[in-house]
């Protein structure tokens, strides 16, 4: 019998990546969403079918509640339930505040905290109805300390953890756990498209163990927060981050 689908976010690359090949090593089958690079979600999905997985990828803006809707009747209507949502989608902008254009303040919101809100509103009445649901929104370990010219990434990224705990408190009567993973400094396009090599340096030295995560340090606890040893963890926050803070 089919564990039914779980909806990774932002899954064509990086943690997001790496966290669909995890949760289908458990038996979901994966919606592997992307916003623009079809080919990385093609093969991703590719590597997950390699290892005895199954999936679809799946086009959708989760800044855009139509198309997430469009997401979850395709879910739906493919594998029954949507079992596990997990929040992955995001984008990263490094300004000085005072440089932060309404533009730049109003895309964090609306890709990083909007497409979080569409995305739970949008899956829990399917989960509400089935009595059980798992879903792990990817915070920062930037969300809980605050990082200096990230102010609005930092931001969203705080407000995340407030939805999530407010969540996990209103649909836990419903068989629903709701958690958040702070990560770390986690190599991935996003690290490495805005940091030089000597700042990830300093950032390897600055985490506690020494190095920079990876996206499968993170899957891992995407992976344990969707099993079966979870049921009772709801409205926390994960960190994955080294020891960072
Ligand atoms: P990444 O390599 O830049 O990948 C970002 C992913 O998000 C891509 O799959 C991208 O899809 C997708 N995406 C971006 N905008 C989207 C939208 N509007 N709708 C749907 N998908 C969208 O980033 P990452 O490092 O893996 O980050 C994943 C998550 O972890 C993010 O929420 C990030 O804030 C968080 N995080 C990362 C780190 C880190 O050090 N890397 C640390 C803490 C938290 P396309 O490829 O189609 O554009």
């Amino acid at each position: 019998m089919t564990k039914g689908c779980a909806i990774v976010t932002g899954a064509s690359r990086g943690i997001g990546a790496a966290i669909a090949a995890e949760l289908s090593k458990l038996g979901f089958d994966i919606v592997v969403n992307y916003s623009r690079s079809e080919e990385k979600a093609r093969s991703v999905l590719d590597e997950i079918k390699k290892i005895g997985g199954n999936g679809e990828i799946f086009k959708c803006d989760v800044s855009q509640r139509s198309e997430v809707d469009e997401m979850t009747s395709f879910a739906l209507n493919k594998y029954g339930e949507i079992s596990v949502l997990v929040n992955n989608a995001g984008i990263a902008q490094q300004k000085l505040f005072t440089d932060i254009t309404s533009e730049d303040w109003n895309k964090m919101v609306s890709v990083n905290l909007n497409g979080v809100f569409n995305c739970c509103q949008s899956v829990l009445p399917s989960m509400i109805h089935f009595k059980r649901g798992r879903i792990i929104n990817i915070s920062s370990v930037w969300g809980t300390e605050g990082a200096s010219c990230e102010v609005h990434y930092s931001a969203v990224k705080a407000g995340i953890i407030g939805l999530s705990k407010a969540l996990a408190k209103e649909v836990a009567p419903s068989g629903i756990t709701v958690n958040c993973i702070a990560p770390g400094c986690i190599m991935t396009d996003m690290l490495t498209h805005d940091f030089s090599e000597e700042t990830l340096r300093s950032l390897a030295d600055e985490t506690p163990v020494g190095r920079l995560g990876t996206p499968q340090d993170v899957a891992r606890a995407a992976a344990f927060l969707a099993g079966e040893g979870a049921d009772f963890i709801t409205g926390q926050v994960l960190g994955v981050d080294g020891g960072f803070r």
